[in-house]
């Protein structure tokens, strides 16, 4: 085969991590990148990087050692398992661009991966959907959409095998993060928290209706790494064919409840719409339903560490590890040291107080700037003075 493209139709070669990728010119100088004639965001590397960790952590699990991205687009997640993660046999790449599953398929020629390859034209349901058998279901499949995953998540959650994993990413950050509440409660049936830990909220609303969604179908997933950026929140679960495991999904469904006027914030299972703030007594704003727990598993989050992350990976993964994810919010060091009126305090010295006052503190992954604590906020502002 010839490598078309390459040649035709303004396509370059670009390397990200050990992967030759071919990608439209365009998208590695313009600020957003186009949709056409495909679309290859350079600014995603670190969700690809993390996402070769996690498959090649997550491989030695698989039952069947298979890959399918849904949404594969020029197969720059696609091609980079392939040619990164030699622990999975085959890789599904599916888009309904055919420019870019050209370019996909060249890449895998480029990295000689070929063997490995299956590519396709379709929309990403029908794709996912072709196999009703067990057997034809996938160890992994991946979402990475533009915008909201919300429309394709029983897709997903229907083509993968028992055991299997799923990484789902979401590009309404503003929806999730609470511009749009109303958008929000449709899509992920929870209310969000515009607010200073409103990243991890978000996590919670996606978590949430995966776990919600797999439930209806008989399923039970776990979460076992999630991760944020500016424009993305993504996350990781394992799936399990268990009604009784489907039955328990609201053991970790519940709320975060916010004082907006002191700071205040608690996580409750049971909904209290006119709940008042046991610090100042003002009305708290709910936040949820949502997955109120752990986000990290601690042994998997050790296995992606061993895959030899790069520095910024690295970095991440080792707040993931240490992180108490059950705690379902955090506290930025800028948003006590105002409320103290006093210059910043460092994380790592507002944890070690606290830790020393007899609290459970750590890093806050989804913000490197916040620590996550059993303290309340006043017995927080205690501790610190
Ligand atoms: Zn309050």
């Amino acid at each position: 085969m010839l490598l078309f493209l390459l040649a035709a139709e303004g396509f370059v070669r670009t390397v990200e991590g050990k992967t030759t990728l071919l990608v439209p010119k365009s998208s590695l100088t313009d600020k957003v990148p186009s949709k056409t004639p495909a679309f290859f965001n350079p600014a995603a590397k670190q969700n690809r990087d993390l996402s070769v960790l996690a498959y090649k952590a997550y491989a030695p699990s698989l039952p069947s050692k298979t890959f399918a991205d849904s949404l594969g687009g020029v197969g720059s997640r696609a091609i980079r398992v392939a040619a990164e993660a030699p622990e999975i046999e085959q890789v599904y790449c599916n888009d309904i661009n055919a420019t870019a599953i050209q370019a996909a398929r060249e890449a895998a020629q480029i990295n000689s991966v070929t063997e490995r390859c299956y590519f396709s034209v379709n929309e990403a349901c029908r794709f996912l959907l072709k196999g009703t058998q067990e057997e034809e279901r996938f160890g992994i499949v991946d979402l990475d959409p533009f915008g909201t995953p919300a429309r394709h998540i029983d897709c997903v959650l229907r083509a993968v095998i028992d055991g299997g994993l799923v990484s789902i990413t979401a590009t309404d950050t503003a929806v999730l993060c609470g511009i749009y509440p109303e958008v929000c409660m449709r899509r992920y049936y929870g209310r969000p928290l515009n607010n200073s830990y409103g990243n991890e909220t978000a996590i919670r609303l996606l978590t949430s209706l995966l776990a919600l969604t797999a439930s209806r179908l008989e399923l039970a997933i776990r979460p076992i790494f999630v991760h944020a950026a500016m424009h993305y929140l993504r996350v990781y679960a394992t799936l399990a064919v268990s009604s009784s495991g489907a039955n328990d999904v609201y053991n970790n469904i519940g709320y975060v409840m916010h004082c907006f006027k002191c700071g205040h914030r608690i996580k409750t299972m049971e909904y209290d719409g006119t709940r008042k703030c046991d610090l100042c007594s003002a009305s708290m704003s709910v936040g949820g339903q949502l997955w109120t727990g752990a986000l990290h598993d601690r042994n998997f989050v050790g296995r992606m560490l061993e895959q030899d992350p790069d520095r910024q990976s690295k970095k991440l993964l080792d707040a993931a590890a240490e992180e108490r994810s059950d705690i379902p919010y955090y506290f930025r060091a800028d948003e006590i040291s105002a409320r103290m009126k006093t210059n910043p305090h460092s994380v790592q010295r507002i944890i070690d107080k606290l830790r020393a006052a007899g609290f459970a503190a750590s890093r806050a992954s989804l913000n490197p700037g916040a620590f996550k604590t059993d303290a309340r906020l006043d017995q927080i502002l205690q501790t610190l003075k």
